[in-house]
């Protein structure tokens, strides 16, 4: 027995492709500016462990969590030459922790400053740090009130080494959005408050806002993963993921027929219907049912929609469009991959492929091609 066959479900990861996309984003941006990686939240659920050093290896050596128990975990599986920014900072207690490590907190308040300088005098050396300022998405970061009284205090940064200033963009996926030019010219001002530092504003989408926007140091997570940066146009990126799930059985219902949980669906005609394997606990909402399909690989012609409440471990297709094509037990269905791009299935469930993919889980068989 080989444990793929024992899941529910398998997600397929082209490593080769995630490397492919990281040095697409590098031709992008030029020689010049150098191209992180978000690697939060198990580089956005695909894993961390895998993600990371293919990264590595394609010459990443900027990487991006968001807390400092992923930066820690991180920090094992890499080279000690990567800087790993941990973008909510220090939270009180951590500090000396951080400063142990390569870690990098990314210092968003003068709070967080404070107790970064604390540290650093406590262990006698100078820390390098990244520092942030909110442009305008009030989100993280020193306001501008707080980078100009830092700026008048030259004990500020004492024993702090900033190495980069950044900042967020909060609608850098519409282009045409007058608050991606509003705190381009917010950051352009905020700058020079603070340190001597590199400079990072634009993540995915921030890169193909056009060059003015790259500064010294760009951020991406998504575009890696195969999430398009330029919604609305078409993906440059290379697809990475492909997700099946595997049938338990089928049914023919009669018509009146209740499918699921709460009787929400009830069949209109005589239908036939299938339970895959894969449910809300495997990142399918139970909402799904009425707005996303499955594609069978060998019929990728058909749409066959989710129907019903879905539940914890299953899900009900409806293919009555498969006729009486026989359906053995175990085959699989495409949630995801070439015939139902990531794209469709977050339009599809109301929401974006960031949460898609960082809802999968850990229960399916995973297999990573390019290790
Ligand atoms: C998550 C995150 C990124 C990466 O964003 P993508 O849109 O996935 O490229 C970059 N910078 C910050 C501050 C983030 O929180």
């Amino acid at each position: 027995m080989n444990t793929r066959d024992a899941s529910g479900g398998w997600l397929e990861i082209d490593l080769d492709a995630i490397a492919a996309n990281w040095r697409t984003l590098r031709e992008t941006v030029g020689s010049d500016v150098r191209v992180a990686a978000a690697v939060k939240a198990d580089a956005y659920g695909l894993g961390m462990d895998r993600v990371a050093p293919k990264l590595y290896a394609a010459g990443c050596r900027n990487f991006f969590v968001a807390h400092a128990t992923e930066g820690f975990t991180l920090a094992t599986m890499i080279g000690r030459d990567a800087a790993i920014f941990v973008l909510n900072g220090a939270m009180p207690g951590t500090e000396d922790a951080i400063a142990g490590t390569n870690l990098l907190p990314v210092l968003n308040s003068i709070d967080q400053i404070e107790g970064y300088r604390a540290c650093a005098r406590r262990l006698g050396r100078a820390l390098p740090c990244a520092v942030q300022v909110d442009s305008g998405m009030s989100r993280f970061g020193l306001s501008p009130a707080d980078a100009r009284a830092l700026q008048s205090d030259p004990e500020a940064f004492r024993g702090l080494i900033p190495v980069l200033v950044m900042s967020h963009l909060a609608c850098a996926d519409e282009p045409a959005h007058p608050a991606n030019r509003a705190q381009f010219e917010a950051f352009r001002t905020l700058r020079p408050m603070l340190p001597e530092a590199l400079a990072s504003l634009a993540a995915s989408s921030g890169i193909f806002l056009g060059a003015t926007y790259h500064f010294d140091l760009v951020r991406p997570g998504a575009a890696l993963y195969g999430i398009n940066p330029t919604p609305g146009a078409a993906n440059p990126m290379r697809d990475v993921v492909r997700l099946y799930a595997r049938l338990i059985q089928a049914r023919d219902v009669a018509a009146g027929t209740a499918v699921g949980y709460g009787a929400r669906f009830i069949a209109d005609r005589p239908r036939r219907i299938a339970t895959l394997a894969v449910g809300y606990g495997d990142g399918w909402p139970r909402i799904a049912g009425g707005r996303a399909f499955a594609v069978l690989a060998d019929r990728p012609e058909t749409r066959l929609p989710v129907i019903g409440r879905v539940s914890m471990d299953s899900l009900a297709l409806d293919v009555t469009e498969l006729g009486d094509m026989p359906l053995a037990p175990g085959i699989p269905f495409e949630l995801v991959g070439p015939n139902v791009p990531l794209e469709t299935v977050a339009e599809n469930l109301d929401t974006i492929g960031y949460e898609v993919l960082t809802a999968l889980g850990s229960r399916y068989h995973r297999t990573y091609s390019g290790i």
